[in-house]
């Protein structure tokens, strides 16, 4: 087992935290399993989070449809909460970066300000030149050239360092990889950086779970925790599902959708069987229920390579 970089008297805490941005498919439940699965291997808890905080992308529908495909695929949690009920704590957290001057508008192009909003995947971050960086006194001025969003104030150079469990040390210098990122396209609003740095922080996760494409978006989360004097968590990325040709599944790899292969008969522990092979916990051909995996799991058996579904293959 893979040690956690915490102290071991701090109970374990993890989270699965959907975007209800489309149907959940095979890709985010492999994903989904490996959090599940390591904290409750540790006899720890599991916090589950809507990440729905990305207008206009999130769909109507998704987020229950989400709940429902992991409740059928076996999944529990002990607590829930929605983002989109919690605005006023990343309106408090904005506010306090704003007071203490971490924070500036911005009037740059409204893509940049859109890619505040959601996880950032497809390395889709842009590196900002810190244009607006003392170009305004107040959000209320630099709304009047056109809506604005708030960008953190990143030091030259930033050299963020993190233990994670499962891609190593990790050192970058997010000067050098994004600059001064958004935080918000509202005033008072918050989008994923901000929303997922106070939320893990503040539900007291110990352990975030995720996949390596948001390795890159890890600092800017680390930075905006330690400017509200909050927590960090540990971290833990781990390689993501892609089609044949190597990217991240998706529509364009067929439908892999769970509500797919539930309709075309597939039962979960058939679903769940595969996935578990694909990391190591059972031979591929199982068919397993997730609760009867927890005492197969191990961080060790997972390639460090993504995997690669094809779905002739199935
Ligand atoms: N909600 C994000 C997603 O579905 C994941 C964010 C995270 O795990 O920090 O892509
Ligand atoms: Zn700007």
């Amino acid at each position: 087992m893979t040690e956690r970089s915490q102290e071991t008297s701090v109970p374990y805490k993890g989270r699965l935290a959907p975007s209800p941005t489309g149907a959940l498919h095979l890709g985010n439940v492999r994903t989904f399993m490996i959090a599940y699965l390591r904290a409750r291997s540790l006899g720890g808890k599991i916090a589950f989070r809507m990440e729905d905080l990305d207008h206009p992308r999130d769909k109507p529908g998704a987020a229950d449809a989400a709940r429902r495909d992991l409740e059928w695929l076996g999944f529990d949690w002990d607590e829930e909460y929605v983002q989109s009920q919690r605005k006023g704590i990343y309106r408090d957290a904005a506010e306090q970066l704003r007071r203490e001057g971490r924070i500036y508008p911005c009037t740059c192009s409204r893509r940049d300000v859109e890619t505040a909003q959601s996880a950032p995947h497809e390395g889709d971050q842009l590196k900002y030149p810190g244009t607006c960086r003392g170009r305004y006194s107040s959000w209320e001025e630099a709304e009047k050239i056109r809506p604005p969003c708030w960008r953190f104030k990143v030091d030259r150079p930033c050299n963020v360092e993190f233990a994670d469990v499962f891609a190593g040390r990790m050192s970058m210098d997010v000067a050098e990889t994004l600059g001064d990122f958004p935080l918000a396209r509202d005033r008072g609003g918050a989008g994923y950086t901000l929303a997922a740095a106070v939320d893990d922080a503040i539900a007291g996760i110990t352990e975030v779970v995720r996949g390596d494409d948001l390795l890159p978006a890890t600092p800017a989360q680390i930075l905006v925790q330690r400017a509200l004097g909050l927590k960090t968590p540990a971290y833990c990325h781990v390689p993501l599902v892609t089609g044949p040709d190597g990217r991240r599944l998706a529509k364009r790899h067929g439908d892999t959708r769970i509500e797919s292969f539930r309709a075309a008969g597939w039962s979960r522990e058939k679903i769940t069987g595969l996935l578990a092979a694909s990391c190591g916990w059972c031979s591929p051909g199982t068919e397993i229920a997730l609760e009867d995996l927890i005492g197969a799991f191990s961080l060790d058996t997972i390639p460090h390579e993504p995997f690669v579904f094809s779905p002739e293959g199935v």
